[in-house]
């Protein structure tokens, strides 16, 4: 058998390996958020100018080289937040921060769901919505600004009843809990069952208004539903809303 590395040579194997090291975590930090596609344009203008070149096109790649520059520039200030943290994520040695935002995803999920078991063994009714893309900054504003790190103890505490936060919905953002007694809209929804109280109607509701996913836990039965783009899906055991609320999760991350 040949050795690949007597006939590629050490050097090219080792700029192959940190070139694809480098487009493969490129393509993880920009996969779910619009610059992928910003990515994928920049590569096919790449194919089309090295292709015009190819063919002797001159008037075409001379052009093509000339809007890159254009489009680089405003891309740059378009997307300049995000380059920015990418920036502070490479200074911090983070370039494997997605691995570790997957963690924490995975951490959050697993609270919640602790939580949700919990809960539903003690028949305490909750109310958690996990934002995805949307913003949920008006119904943030509608209950009470907490900012604290994301516990299952913490969310029992706040479904408690008689606890001053119980009433209402708590609103997850990444792995902070943000706020607690929020009011979320309530879906008119006619093919709801006409039995669903309010706490269900409100997650529901708040889930035909945005991506976020919402979970509940009924304080009559204890049965954990979950509530995604308007669809609920009731008695969920804690390993099933594991396994979904990780699915849903993954589309973001
Ligand atoms: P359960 O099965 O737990 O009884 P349910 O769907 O029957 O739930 P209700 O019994 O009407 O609902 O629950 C009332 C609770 O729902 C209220 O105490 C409040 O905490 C919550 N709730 C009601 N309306 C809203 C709303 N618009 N936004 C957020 N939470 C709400
Ligand atoms: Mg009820």
């Amino acid at each position: 058998m040949v050795n690949l590395s007597l006939l590629l040579g050490w050097k090219a194997i080792v700029q192959i390996l940190i070139l694809w090291l480098v487009i493969y975590h490129v393509f993880i930090f920009f996969k779910g958020t619009k610059a992928i596609y910003l990515l994928k344009g920049i590569i096919i203008l790449l194919v089309a100018f090295f292709a015009f070149q190819k063919l002797g096109l001159t008037v075409l790649s001379w052009l093509l080289a000339k809007l890159f520059a254009f489009f680089l520039i405003f891309m740059a200030i378009i997307f300049q937040p995000e380059l920015r943290e990418g920036l502070v994520r490479l200074g911090k040695g983070h370039l494997f921060y997605i691995e570790a935002q997957k963690e924490e995803i995975e951490k959050t999920i697993k609270d919640i769901v602790s939580a949700a078991g919990k809960l539903s063994r003690r028949r305490i009714g909750a109310l958690i919505a996990i934002k995805r893309e949307i913003g949920l900054k008006n119904y943030i504003e509608s209950g009470v600004n907490i900012e604290a790190n994301l516990t299952s103890e913490l969310l029992q505490n706040i479904f408690y009843p008689f606890a001053p936060l119980h009433d209402g919905g708590v609103i997850v953002v990444g792995s902070k809990v943000v706020a607690a007694s929020c009011l979320f809209p309530l879906s008119d929804n006619s093919h709801l069952e006409k039995t669903l109280g309010m706490r269900h109607r409100a997650g529901v509701g708040l889930s035909e208004h945005s991506d976020a996913l919402v979970v509940m836990v009924s304080e009559e039965n204890g049965a954990i539903s979950l509530a995604i783009n308007g669809q609920l899906t009731r008695n969920l055991t804690p390993n099933d809303l594991f396994t979904i609320l990780k699915g849903q999760m993954s589309k973001v991350a």
